[in-house]
């Protein structure tokens, strides 16, 4: 898809630069009709490629998202018995209600059929990712 969106805007571009460029050089002759069609396809593709990129998300693509291993970048630490502990935790904004949980010391991601839950172990790796005082 978003290969598909760079072509758009790309070959709009040659387009609108071909067609302008027809127009410019034969001023007077029928090719300026051409050039003037060729500039508005460009135009147009290139608006269509720009308003594909700000099509909202299916909500079966949101509720079927899980966020990747690299997503670990902007996720959270927390220090928990002095060892440091990356994760990160994402919940679902629709019904079903789902939080994946992706944990930094074994890469592991845990689907949680709540919102956050106070407390999470890592099934895997038997890490305790963090727990809220009450
Ligand atoms: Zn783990």
């Amino acid at each position: 898809m978003q290969y598909l969106r760079i072509n758009f805007i790309f070959s709009g571009w040659i387009c609108l630069i071909l067609g302008t460029g027809v127009v410019f050089s034969d001023i007077d002759g029928m090719l300026s009709v051409v050039g003037t069609t060729m500039s508005l396809f460009g135009l147009a593709l290139i608006l269509l490629g720009i308003s594909s990129k700000q099509q909202p998300m299916t909500s079966k693509q949101i509720s079927t998202w899980r966020p990747s291993k690299e997503d670990l970048d902007d996720s959270l630490t927390s220090n928990f018995d002095d060892k440091k502990v990356k994760y990160r935790i994402d919940t679902t904004l629709d019904e079903p209600i789902q939080t994946s949980i992706l944990c930094g010391n074994c890469s592991e991601i845990t689907i949680v059929e709540s919102t956050k839950p106070k407390a999470f172990k890592c099934p895997i790796c038997e890490l305790q990712l963090w727990e809220e005082e009450e």
